[in-house]
């Protein structure tokens, strides 16, 4: 019999309170935010082992994973605001967790992959590319909104370019951003993921370009059509059964084969997925309700994205 092939979470969150801000951090604001607090109450986070939130944090996450059905989850860094002479502006930075964390972590679990992130406007962008590369890392992402980069400059050529040579995935966040901060939400258009999608390498655009039913502005159309043009590109279903978004999961099932097969599976944690919309998909009980990981993959597989949905990141981080 075939050995089952591995199901892979390409999109996993870990946060850094601040105690060693080295490692990371979240600013005061973001600490303050509500969202922040909801999410720290729900996670149930304080009943983890650790003496500062951090080691919390990482101590849910690494149970949490290795409790999971899934084989991997890809573990996801965030890298700074940069100022333009390429030095990191700390003051304008809301969110981070350094490469080094994540690298660490892949080595205290083999169900973690490391997924770095490298703001492009940072002095030793290239440099960086290179160390986590040799470190393990096969995918890299840049946060658009929060970090403010817009994709599509040609002054990040020479970085794509690397990371095409060397086989590492780019993930961009596209869709607006409401967890935190952002520099601006107009980076987030996947229209502006050609440049990077010119380079030939393998380009993922978290969340589908989908916003919220409240938002200015639809991003979605613009991720089809950018989909239907370049055969490198790839959408991760990251955030997309959460309450504010669920509808985009009916939208994105409707498409084309050409689009759903190249539909990757990302969940977001630890931001949970809402049940209610689901019920009549997963029944009241899933047994998977109890693993925020678990629970979001059963909701997406519902969906009818491929019996490969779960697996196709493996393609990209081995052969692309
Ligand atoms: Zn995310």
């Amino acid at each position: 019999m075939d050995t089952p092939e591995p199901l892979i979470d390409a999109h996993v969150h870990v946060f850094c309170w601040g105690e060693n801000p080295r490692e990371g951090f979240l600013s005061a604001r973001t600490r303050r935010a509500w969202l922040t607090r909801l999410l720290l109450r729900r996670s149930g986070v304080h009943k983890e082992e650790g003496k500062t939130i951090s080691e919390r944090f990482r101590s849910r996450l690494l149970r949490q994973v290795n409790q999971s059905q899934l084989d991997k989850v890809v573990v996801l860094a965030q890298d700074g605001v940069y100022r333009d002479d390429g030095s990191r502006d700390d003051s304008a930075t809301h969110f981070y967790v350094s490469n080094d964390y994540v690298l660490d972590l892949a080595g205290r679990s083999h169900k973690i992959l490391p997924g770095c992130s490298i703001n492009p406007i940072r002095r030793d962008a290239l440099a960086e590319l290179q160390r986590v590369c040799e470190a393990g890392c096969r995918l890299v992402k840049i946060h658009t909104a929060i970090q403010g980069v817009d994709p599509a400059l040609a002054r990040f050529d020479a970085f794509y370019r690397r990371a095409a040579d060397l086989g590492v995935v780019l993930m961009f966040h596209t869709g607006y951003e409401h967890s935190c901060t952002v520099r601006s939400q107009s980076f987030a258009d996947p229209a502006r993921l050609a440049r990077p999608l010119g380079h030939g390498g393998a380009v993922i655009a978290a969340h589908c370009g989908t916003c919220a039913w409240f938002d200015p502005e639809d991003h979605f159309p613009s991720f089809l059509r950018m989909m239907r043009r370049h055969e490198n590109l790839y959408g991760d279903t990251a955030i997309m059964a959460s309450l504010i978004r669920f509808r985009s999961l009916w939208r994105l099932a409707r498409e084309e084969s050409g689009i759903v097969s190249r539909i990757l599976h990302g969940s977001d944690y630890p931001f949970p997925p809402a049940r209610l919309p689901f019920v009549l998909r997963t029944g009241p009980f899933p047994p998977e309700r109890r693993n925020g990981l678990d629970m979001d993959l059963r909701i997406k597989r519902s969906f009818g994205f491929g019996p490969r949905y779960a697996c196709r990141l493996m393609d990209l981080l081995c052969t692309f």
